[in-house]
């Protein structure tokens, strides 16, 4: 049963946000500085009041701040779930946002009682990796989070091994190409990977580079190694199109992304298929929406791509502490009134 706002007139407010991030953050396009996005506020005629997140990331083919700030404003303060229902497809984080800020439904009902979650550490890019892996691991982390396709090849297969060999025994990598390597790239990867603790290895070839979808589907028939889909799977249609194909591997799910994470996760399911929940780099509003999809999510329980804070110079932006292991309750201590405020 999917969420519908009630067909009843509700007060919506967005604030536009620009927060720096603590350190800029290494994209397949250069660095990124500056988060931008749109915090929502839906209040409906009995007072009760809502909060959503568009946070659109750049090279993910969803709709632009401007787009969504521009189509947000349009709506003139108020919102039925008309209005909901005539927003294009295109400004998927605006619809998310707005679903968001419109659902009542108590979360403790679905998701109090539900076990924490692992949390992957994202370590940084290059040799920095070996320096930070260590104390993560004492701090408990077994789950890490490796960026490649950013230095030499050849330079990051051999640290590779070295980082293997500095992570305590159980641990696992997760290693994420951003869609950086070619055919001949990513099959020495995956050769390699075979007989290293790799959890699986992430958008190897870019989603538009050519003939991309029967390449990743045979490298996934090929090679032992799981592989995850995420900048491939962007959008809603995407998700039906991988299934459509078979797609034997791992969907990498932003649920801030997504016009309908709910509607989306259901079909997920429904396929039985590998998922893990992943952090679009928003505040800690569009977090607890998309942290509340993952302890909600019945299928087979992987660590949060989460290990993300202290993500902004201004901390009242941020989510949770890093650590380990997120619980429900975690999440629900976000305030998401406490972040509007502070975006006023
Ligand atoms: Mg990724």
């Amino acid at each position: 049963m999917f969420f519908q706002p009630r067909p009843v007139h509700h007060k919506i407010q967005i604030r536009r946000y620009s927060l720096d991030f603590r350190m800029p953050v290494r994209t397949a396009h250069g660095p990124w500085a500056v988060r931008e996005g749109l915090l929502v506020r839906v209040e409906d005629a009995d007072g009760s009041v809502g909060y959503g997140e568009a946070a659109p990331v750049p090279g993910f083919g969803s709709e632009s701040v401007d787009e969504a700030e521009k189509a947000a404003r349009a709506l003139g303060g108020r919102l039925t779930g008309a209005d909901l229902e005539a927003l294009p497809k295109r400004l998927g984080c605006l619809r998310q946002a707005i679903r968001a800020a419109c659902d009542r439904r108590i979360p403790g009902d679905s998701v109090a009682g539900r076990p924490s979650l692992g949390v992957a550490a994202l370590l940084p890019a290059g040799s920095a990796a070996l320096a930070e892996a260590p104390s993560k691991a004492e701090a408990g982390f077994r789950v890490f989070k490796w960026k490649v396709g950013v230095g030499d090849a050849a330079d990051e297969r051999a640290l590779f091994d070295d980082l293997c060999a500095v992570l305590p025994s159980g641990a696992r990598i997760r290693l994420d190409a951003n869609g950086g390597w070619d055919r001949r790239r990513a099959e020495r990867w995956l050769e390699r990977c075979a007989e290293r603790p790799v959890e699986f290895v992430e958008q190897p070839v870019a989603r538009d580079a050519r003939g991309a979808e029967d390449l990743l589907l045979g490298l996934a028939a090929d090679y032992p190694v799981p592989i995850a889909l995420d900048e491939s799977v962007a959008g809603e249609e995407d998700f039906e199109r991988w299934l459509g194909a078979g797609w034997p591997g791992i969907f990498v799910i932003k649920p801030s992304l997504l016009g309908d994470p709910e509607a989306a996760l259901a079909k997920l399911a429904a396929a039985k298929a590998r998922v893990v929940f992943s952090s679009a780099l928003e505040t800690g509003i569009g977090a607890r929406s998309s942290l509340r999809h993952a302890f909600a999510w019945n299928g087979e329980a992987r660590a949060l791509g989460f290990g993300v804070w202290p993500l902004f110079a201004d901390a009242r932006f941020n989510g949770p502490a890093a650590a380990p292991f997120l619980s429900p309750q975690d999440v629900e201590r976000i305030d998401p009134e406490a972040l509007w405020n502070a975006a006023g």
